[in-house]
């Protein structure tokens, strides 16, 4: 079920905006995805994983608690119960069968707060692949738990100095590794974001997150939900839900990083409020030159999106709002007060939007929210703005 043409192209966003150096290799990446993807073989070593190394499926719960203080049904599928303690995991599991079958013998990434590159980590451990991950200098210095995980998990981690020393360094630096070793080297990228294939192809991978979650909610309730919500950083997770009601009455609803609000000049929102434009390959929606990307999330914290969802906005089939950082810390603390779950500062984004529609609803319609990750990475956060010491 393709909606999209092969080239990557979502009404005019997407594409392959990158140096001709890149071409070559994308063009290689393109077509051993479109050949090695569907074959029995990919498949059912891609299940085995999903099921044994991450723990899929992950179950679908009915928040009965916080139900009752929103006023509407909230159901929470649950990636925050994965291994590694996200989404991320079912991306990087796909694309390392993919690298290997396709016989490279490395994989590269970068990763900004590290998420992705421990994700990255495990699964370069695991299919037995060599695993080098860029890390601007002053990220490795802040997250240094996730520079240890990576290491003794047999990942080098390469501290970039270019530039700002920021996530944007790390891309660039990984891109170029990658145009001069495509030969044995796979570039993981960890979101729905980038040139062509890659957000069709981190697409396949997270979808698995809707069409679980579409059974496992009709088994409950006996239809389908009104709505169905997630946080939109890249816009992996969102898409991996989205994917499967597509053509479904089903009300798609996307929380952007509002970081300090409308007007405060620093959000990390360019779907709700930023404008089109070319970034890291991709036709996409990006931040406006007066915005400074910030959010209390830092898995939100980045200033395009995936070209898909700059579609999905200009169709109008998803409602993007921003979301901003104290609403998103309301909805962590009651998630973890009603319910006993600690989400992730980033789904804790998607809470907060389901509470905002669910005011908006009845109290016996049904929204399904993507909790995509768990909180403990964010706990030292926590402690600090909650005063829990
Ligand atoms: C990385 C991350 C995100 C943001 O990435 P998407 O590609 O937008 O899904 C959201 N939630 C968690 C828990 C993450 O680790």
């Amino acid at each position: 079920m393709s909606h999209d043409a092969p080239s990557g192209d979502f009404e005019g966003f997407g594409g392959r905006h990158v140096p001709e150096s890149l071409e070559e290799p994308l063009a290689q990446l393109a077509s051993s995805f479109d050949e090695i993807h569907d074959t029995d073989e990919f498949r059912e070593r891609f299940r085995g994983y999903l099921r044994d190394f991450a723990g899929r499926p992950t179950p679908v719960f009915h928040a009965e608690r916080l139900s009752e203080e929103y006023g509407a049904q909230i159901y929470l599928k649950r990636e925050d119960l994965l291994h590694g303690g996200a989404h991320k995991i079912n991306n990087c599991l796909g694309q390392a069968i993919l690298a290997e079958e396709a016989g490279k013998t490395r994989l590269i990434a970068e990763t900004g707060a590290g998420q992705h590159g421990v994700a990255t980590a495990m699964v370069g451990a695991l299919v037995g692949l060599q695993t080098e991950i860029y890390m601007g200098k002053k990220d490795a210095e802040r997250q240094t738990m996730n520079v240890f995980r990576m290491r003794l998990m047999g990942a080098e981690v390469n501290e970039v100095t270019r530039g700002r020393s920021g996530l944007a360094d790390a891309v660039d630096v990984a891109l170029e590794d990658f145009a001069a070793n495509v030969e044995d080297t796979h570039y993981m990228v960890g979101s729905v974001v980038g040139p062509d294939p890659f957000p069709r192809m981190v697409r396949e991978f997270q979808s698995v997150i809707g069409r679980e979650a579409r059974d496992q909610i009709r088994d409950e309730t006996g239809r389908l939900p009104d709505a169905a919500v997630a946080c939109v950083g890249g816009g992996s997770n969102a898409i991996g839900l989205f994917h499967a009601f597509r053509d479904d009455d089903v009300d798609f609803y996307g929380a952007e990083g509002g970081g300090k609000g409308e007007g405060s000049g620093q959000h990390a929102a360019p779907l709700a409020e930023g404008e089109e434009g070319v970034m890291h390959g991709m036709k996409t929606r990006t931040l406006d030159d007066d915005t400074e990307v910030h959010s209390v999330s830092a898995g939100l914290d980045y200033p395009a999106v995936g070209p898909e969802h700059a579609m999905f906005r200009a169709v109008g089939r998803c409602d993007y709002r921003a979301v901003e950082d104290d609403d998103a810390l309301d909805a962590f603390r009651e998630l973890a007060e009603l319910e006993g779950i600690i989400p992730a500062l980033e789904s804790s984004h998607a809470v907060a939007l389901a509470k905002e529609i669910a005011a908006e609803m009845d109290e016996d319609d049904v929204i399904l929210v993507n909790l995509s990750g768990r909180g403990d990475k964010d706990m030292e956060q926590a402690a600090e703005m909650f005063e829990l010491g």
